[in-house]
């Protein structure tokens, strides 16, 4: 039997200590520390021989995609920026602790050519690629326009949108019919807040480029679907994403009170890769303690 618990109390709440790193961050320096499932994630088999590539997969949803897909007998590649490496070689650890195997890819996802070779280097790795998962993000708020330089702006964009592309133009060449490509985007899609106008103009572009991708590969038979998250407890939050008055009060706005943990979202990577969703694509998966969705 499985223990109850209420889910308004199993998590950290606000307010949480003032705290500021530079960008992009380590989950090791947050405090509380993020969980990501390290402990808590059970698996069944339910990605048994699956070849995952994950970025942004050394921190926050991404890294808890990955150890989920680990301990679901998926291989995973992962790729993240090199400043995040004592991150990347916890998450490789613990994919390896699961027998599986673990390929860190690093690099800067804002290169075209540098996407093109991730692709190639992760299915060579991991003998073929079967799930894609586009989950690398920038976020950093800014309260006026005239805050937002060009080169700011063009970060953003290249980041969570042209490498969205990029990625999965190449993923292309290799997903079989039966694969998943999973894309993060965020309740800012539908309910933009003032300071992360360019974030949020990213995140209604992956939610779109979810479903015209779905109904593109459809009749490919490879599923895209979107999982958005609300406030989640993550280094992207704490290196420049929020202001510290939001970062103090973290999620408290919610009905469930606090914010969530990446672990809370392990499982819906899971379900949207898992075969046994094989009608569910073009879908977006909610994950915001009580707001978010439409
Ligand atoms: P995170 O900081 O743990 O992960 C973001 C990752 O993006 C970083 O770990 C980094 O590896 C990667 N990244 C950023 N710029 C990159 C670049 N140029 N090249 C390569 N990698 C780069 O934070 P997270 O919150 O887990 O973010 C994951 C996704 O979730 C993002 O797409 C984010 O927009 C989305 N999201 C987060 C929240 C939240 O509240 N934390 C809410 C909604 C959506
Ligand atoms: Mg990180």
């Amino acid at each position: 039997m499985i223990a109850m618990q209420d889910p308004t109390t199993k998590h950290p709440k606000p307010p949480f200590e003032k705290q500021k790193q530079p960008f992009p961050g380590l989950a090791t320096r947050m405090n509380p520390k993020p969980d990501h499932g390290e402990i808590s994630y059970k698996g069944s088999g339910r990605l048994a021989g699956r070849k995952a590539l994950i970025t942004g997969a050394d921190s926050g949803m991404g890294r808890a995609a990955a150890i989920a897909y680990a301990r679901e007998g998926a291989d995973v590649a992962i790729n993240y920026l090199p400043d995040e490496e004592p991150d990347a070689k916890e998450v490789i650890a613990l994919i390896e602790k699961e027998g599986r195997k673990g390929v860190a890819l690093p690099g800067d996802l804002r290169n075209e050519a540098f996407c093109e070779k991730l692709v190639e280097d992760a299915a060579k790795a991991l003998g073929g690629l079967d799930i894609f998962v586009s989950n690398a993000g920038r976020q950093q708020q800014a309260g006026a326009l005239s805050d937002i330089t060009t080169e700011g702006f063009d970060a953003t964009m290249k980041t969570n949108i042209y490498a969205m592309f990029w990625l999965t133009k190449a993923a292309l060449k290799h997903l079989q019919p039966g694969s998943a490509i999973i894309i993060t985007t965020s309740e800012q899609a539908y309910d933009p807040s003032g300071d992360l106008v360019d974030y949020a103009m990213t995140k209604a572009a992956g939610m779109s480029f979810t479903k015209s991708m779905a109904k593109q590969l459809g009749p490919k038979g490879i599923r895209v679907n979107g999982v958005a998250p609300g406030p989640i407890w993550t280094p992207l939050q704490v290196a420049g994403g929020a202001t510290m008055e939001k970062l103090e009060q973290f999620g408290g706005k919610t009905p469930m009170g606090r914010p969530g943990q990446p672990a809370e979202l392990a499982s819906i990577y899971v379900q949207l890769a898992d075969p046994t969703a094989s009608y569910a694509t073009g879908q977006v998966y909610g994950a915001a303690g009580g707001g978010g969705q439409p």
